[in-house]
């Protein structure tokens, strides 16, 4: 893939002339810009802006990261979803405390080394905070670079992947002192101008002049991408157990999907209610009141989920659950969306 040489200059110089104000991008701190590149993964710029101001208030650097208490660390990414990002955050910070003496590496081959960094997000760091000459590909660019060059390969196999790359470093080997620029002018038209969703604003994007898919109208076909495998669907039946103010929750397994988070009680399948409250007897405890029944479904990247909950008073909080009252749940139980959703507390939460 041959990039056309004028792509940087036109890049930058619609770059410097405007921008979003973003709170991760005030300085080059990399622990900043790591950890807003950690949590912009799959998820929107809007919704991260408030995680990212309350993550960073109270751990405001990788020392207080790397010694954060699990349930406190696991509270502050509550609703973000995708937990093992923020494991590894903490692996890496640990990683960085005990074998690069508090620092942030510099090197491109130390942070792809560190726990959940991959190639886009050591490429960013990298080229961001450290003007290194290693290219950011995520979706984004993959999107505007098709449409650019009108390629028609598919952008979901890793060696497409690695052909972008390969086509964008020698345009950041030319552009010492304005890597930094270059990465976030890319990540900037992809969101702002070449949308991912939607048409594109070809008359407002600086690479129109150069783009073949913008004069061609072939930028709806672009990028191809192959189809992905339809989403396992698994039915569940929840508990939303409730004993004066106190609610039942349990920890997962320690593998598998929301590795060692919290959770209602729950089992595989779709149970009726006689069924339901058979269980629990089953389970230790007294069922006083069936108060509602509700139907959802969680859809995560792989899987999706099927839930009907029954919401149950019951006489004594026994069984093999945690029972905790609602400040509690406030300050250190986690609960992930899937089961967040059912969780309405008698009292304000
Ligand atoms: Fe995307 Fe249009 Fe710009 Fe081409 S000209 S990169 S299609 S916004």
């Amino acid at each position: 893939m041959q990039l056309p040489d004028s792509l940087a200059g036109r890049l930058l110089g619609w770059y410097a002339a405007g921008h979003r104000a973003l709170p991760w991008r005030q300085d080059r701190e990399p622990y900043h810009v790591w950890l807003s590149e950690i949590m912009l993964q799959q998820t929107r710029v809007e919704a991260v802006k408030g995680y990212y101001a309350r993550f960073l208030s109270e751990l405001p650097n990788i020392a207080a990261l790397a010694a954060c208490e699990e349930n406190r660390l696991t509270k502050l990414w509550e609703g973000l979803g995708y937990y093992s990002r923020v494991r590894n955050l903490q692996k890496a910070a640990r990683v960085i405390m005990t074998q690069h003496g508090g620092l942030f590496p510099r090197e491109y081959a130390a942070i792809r080394a560190l726990p959940g960094v991959g190639d886009y997000t050591a490429g960013a760091v990298a080229s961001i905070c450290f003007d290194a000459p290693t290219p950011a590909v995520d979706g984004n660019v993959l999107r505007v670079l098709a449409r650019v060059t009108e390629d028609t390969a598919p952008v979901t196999q890793t060696a497409v992947k690695k052909q972008y790359e390969a086509a964008l470093r020698p345009v950041y080997t030319a552009n010492p002192g304005r890597r930094s620029e270059l990465t976030q002018a890319l990540m900037e038209l992809g969101a702002c101008v070449c949308v991912p969703n939607g048409a594109p604003k070809c008359d407002a994007c600086p690479l129109r002049e150069i783009c073949r898919a913008g004069e061609s109208g072939a930028w709806a076909a672009l990028p191809v991408k192959e189809a992905k495998k339809p989403r396992r669907i698994e039915e569940k039946t929840v508990f939303f157990l409730q004993c004066g103010g106190q609610y039942a929750v349990r920890r997962r397994p320690e593998t598998g999907l929301l590795a060692g988070l919290w959770e209602l009680p729950n089992v595989e399948g779709t149970l009726d209610a006689q069924q339901a409250l058979a269980l629990l007897e089953r389970w230790g405890l007294a069922p006083e009141e069936l108060t509602r029944t509700r139907e959802r479904t969680h859809i995560f990247t792989h899987v999706e989920w099927r839930m009907r909950c029954y919401d149950i008073r019951v006489s004594a909080p026994v069984g093999e659950f945690v029972w905790a009252d609602s400040a509690r749940f406030r300050q250190d139980i986690a609960l992930p969306t899937a089961f967040r959703i059912f969780w309405q507390p008698e009292e304000p939460a």
